[in-house]
């Protein structure tokens, strides 16, 4: 089959040797986690814990009344010690609950395994999926029951389950895809019957050979799921692309997947609604790469949500040499940190320690009006203009030029020869022009 793709996108070095063939290592679970009441896209939830209480691994112990929101769950059996504001990955402080561990592991009463899965309605799954806390794992924490449900009068006609890990180093997906590519069927069976929906892809990029023949065999005795090679480019695994690149839709500009009957998650997230459904295991863990060339040992940690990350450093053998940047996320799209003193949570895919050399692509210098993050843009943009006019405070230039319609993807940051920090600015823009429309009252 030839493999699919996009226009635009960057060719980068992917970095992924150093994991993506070793297994991926439970670790045992620490002695206190840090678990943030709001790691999740919309409302942060209210402790229903407090100090002193037990808490058992499942254990529901943070929810809101909103409407877009994730319950949480302790990811350990042990005991509260304390409800306060911690440092999060994001920068900021967050309401959160801290548990010191008592290392048994003891499961709350509601986790056990579902008997009668085959006679589950849509909206008992999609019950299940938001009491579980499950939000998408690729990364963004969008919650999936959400997700799965389209507005008023749209409707969607095909589910694509992403596989493709375009980002370097990150080879979470990659391992969780060789080593559980049934329970990841299961899951993508389970989203056909939540949405309605009677057509599954899951896209996977060609440098992952062993993961396209592992999904092909898992999913090869259901003919609504088939498996779609894809280009080894980046943004591969961005939505707006990876629906182009499978359907040749494209998500019209300011549109949602659903625009074009489509909704797109993660093969993780997909793991992890089969994990609720079938076992009534909420989300309190999930596989993380720890990568870059200041770590002892380069691997995939399968991480209870909470777990600081100097812990997950440390299990990896620590420092190797001192790190020049420590990145949540990847190396395109992730978040640089000044701590280590911060927690997992649901949407943390990778924690990457670089070097001086890797980290020094980052300094930025004047823009050469070269032209290179326009063609390497997937979205048709003008990555120079608006994060110029976003520099300036003109925010309306910056919404003239299309700001909201950037994906954050990060490729004109990265082809970028003056290494401009394009996608901060074009954030920055983002929120601002959000934050005013909000303001107005417009959508
Ligand atoms: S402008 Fe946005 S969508 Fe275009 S390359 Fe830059 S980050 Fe990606
Ligand atoms: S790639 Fe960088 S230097 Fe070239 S036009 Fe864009 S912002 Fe300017």
């Amino acid at each position: 089959m030839v493999a699919k793709t996009f226009r635009g996108g960057v060719h980068a070095h992917y970095h992924k040797e150093d994991t993506a063939t070793k297994p991926i290592r439970k670790l045992p679970p620490p002695a206190r986690v840090v678990i943030p009441l709001h790691q999740h896209t919309g409302a942060p939830c209210e402790p229903l814990v407090k100090v002193g209480d037990e808490v058992k691994v499942g254990q529901k112990i943070g929810d809101s009344s909103a409407r877009l929101t994730a319950p949480v769950h302790a990811s350990v059996s042990g005991k509260v010690v304390g409800i306060s504001p911690q440092p999060q990955p994001g920068g900021r402080d967050v309401l959160s609950v801290v548990i010191e561990s008592d290392s048994n592991e003891t499961l709350d009463e509601h986790v056990e395994p579902r008997a009668d899965v085959a006679s589950l309605g849509a909206d008992e799954i999609k019950a299940i999926i938001r009491e579980a806390g499950i939000v998408g794992l690729g990364g963004a924490a969008f919650p999936t029951y959400f997700k799965l449900t389209p507005p008023p009068g749209k409707s969607f006609d095909t589910v694509i389950l992403n596989g493709s890990e375009c980002e370097p180093y990150l080879s979470a997906d990659h391992r969780l895809m060789v080593e559980r590519p049934r329970d990841i069927v299961d899951g993508a069976r389970l989203l056909l019957k939540a949405t309605g929906v009677n057509r599954a892809y899951i896209g996977i990029e060609e440098n992952k050979p062993d993961a396209i023949e592992a999904m092909s065999n898992a999913g090869g005795e259901d003919d609504r799921i088939s498996v779609v090679p894809l280009k080894v480019k980046y943004p591969q695994g961005a939505e707006k692309q990876l629906i182009w690149a499978i359907l040749g839709r494209e998500v019209p500009s300011g549109g949602l997947p659903v625009d074009v009957g489509v909704v797109v998650n993660n093969v993780g997230t997909a793991a992890a609604v089969r994990d609720a459904v079938f076992a009534g295991m909420p989300l309190v863990e999930r596989v993380v790469t720890v990568a870059g060339s200041c770590i002892a040992e380069p691997q995939n940690v399968l991480v209870k949500v909470g777990t600081l990350v100097r812990d997950v450093i440390e299990a990896c053998g620590g420092y190797s040499a001192p790190p020049a940047k420590v990145i949540i996320g990847g190396p395109m799209m992730g978040v640089a940190q000044f701590t280590t003193d911060i927690p997992v949570t649901k949407g943390t895919s990778g924690v990457l320690l670089l070097g001086k050399e890797e980290a020094a692509q980052i300094e930025p210098m004047p823009c050469v009006r070269c032209g290179k993050c326009v063609e390497a843009c997937s979205m048709r943009l003008m990555p120079l203009w608006i994060a110029s006019y976003a520099e300036a405070g003109r925010f309306d230039d910056a919404e003239r030029m299309n700001a909201l319609d950037c994906i954050e993807c990060g490729c004109c940051s990265f082809v970028c020869p003056s290494r401009r920090r394009l996608v901060q600015a074009i954030r920055l823009a983002k929120s601002e022009i959000t934050a005013r429309r909000r303001r107005s009252g417009a959508k």
